[in-house]
């Protein structure tokens, strides 16, 4: 077979698979009990024996087991490579055309960075993400001509920043949407990276660059979205045919609600907003679910500027990370609802048009 011709064969597999299942796929992420939780002898809450089925049974109280149902469950002794195996085709089909969002959703501490971003030693999806796409272009060379550029991204208090800027700009970025419909920000760097060595340089500058001007990083990263956009062009060499997708890459701000004792000033304003996003992303999911004619995508940055990747025939995957002990049931239930609703959204009854 010619490749355009797999490539077309492929396309219409995955169009009958999503027509089937959905275009959204929620994978839920348990982390290990902490050293500390498991000498202060707090129980694990999380059930995994039907975990290769895609279930989660939750200890809500008393000898109450609630059950949740995702597209993978992935226990504390899956790693890196586990996840991103079931993670790996949606990211290829960036090369296929497809847009794909791919973000990390829960309470502060539950490994959303790990999941993503991961560390040298155990690197997550960005990396892996990037390190598969250089792989399968080399693969395709002498069909596709592919050119890959990256920008990073920060929402914070519904201001954008961005991390690969080398010099610090006081203008304000904002979204633009170009003539062809496309959503960008104008302004912002867009490193073209040829191999893997230049992802990991430029993964480090955004992380860097993340810590400048707080004086707690961690605090700082739990309470803003970082956003990893890789942009792909790709040229068809058989018919001279050139095409755009993005796939963007969110670790998400922490979801936890704050001690009403804790809110005030600007831990207020925080909170607000990182509620208002993590709510309208929520709300555009279900609208795209529900086939809703309005999607409400202009209600927070963070959806805004997914709003290319989120819906049409682009694919989301949603992680949503979990902590297995007793002390963050109340977050991991809310987390683990949320999730329901964006997976399971489209089963429910109509909802009404926002
Ligand atoms: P978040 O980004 O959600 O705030 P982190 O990714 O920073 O959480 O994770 C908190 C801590 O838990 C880190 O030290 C991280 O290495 C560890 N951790 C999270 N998930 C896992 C996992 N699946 N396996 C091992 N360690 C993990």
């Amino acid at each position: 077979l010619k490749f355009s011709e797999e490539q077309a064969k492929r396309k219409m597999l995955y169009n009958q698979i999503q027509e089937a299942k959905g275009n959204i796929r929620v994978f839920c992420r348990c982390r290990p009990l902490r050293k500390e939780e498991i000498s202060a002898g707090y129980p694990m809450v999380t059930d995994f024996d039907a975990a290769k089925d895609g279930e989660l049974g939750v200890f809500a109280g008393g000898s109450t087991k609630k059950i949740f149902k995702f597209d993978r469950v992935y226990t504390p002794k899956d790693d890196q490579v586990d996840v991103f195996a079931d993670a790996s085709p949606m990211v290829v089909s960036v090369l296929d055309g497809y847009n794909v969002c791919i973000f990390a959703y829960g309470q502060t501490g539950t490994g959303k960075t790990f999941t993503m971003e991961g560390s040298e030693q155990n690197r997550g999806v960005n990396y892996r993400t990037l390190k598969q796409l250089f792989k399968i272009a080399e693969e395709r060379k002498d069909t596709f001509t592919y050119s890959i550029s990256v920008s990073v991204l920060e929402v914070y208090n519904e201001q954008i920043r961005d991390l690969l800027a080398t010099s610090p700009t006081s203008k304000k970025l904002e979204i633009r949407q170009a003539s062809e419909g496309v959503h960008h920000v104008p302004g912002i760097v867009e490193a073209k990276v040829e191999n893997i060595k230049e992802v990991w340089s430029v993964l480090q500058a955004g992380s860097n660059a993340r810590a400048v001007g707080s004086n707690n990083v961690n605090e700082h990263s739990s309470r803003s979205h970082c956003m990893l956009c890789i942009m792909v062009s790709t040229k068809n060499l058989m018919n001279g045919e050139c095409t755009k997708s993005k796939l963007w890459l969110v670790d998400l701000a922490g979801s936890e609600r704050l001690a009403k004792t804790e809110v005030q000033g600007d831990r207020l304003k925080e909170a607000q907003n990182i509620n208002r996003s993590l709510s309208a992303l929520g709300d555009v999911i279900s609208a795209l679910a529900s086939k809703s004619c309005h999607i409400p995508f202009r209600n927070s940055k963070l959806t805004h500027l997914l709003q290319d990747s989120l819906g049409g025939d682009s694919k989301t995957l949603m992680f949503v990370q979990i902590s297995p002990s007793e002390q963050d049931l109340g977050e991991t239930l809310s987390s683990l609802n949320f999730a329901t609703r964006v997976r399971g959204v489209e089963l429910g009854p109509a909802r009404k048009q926002i």
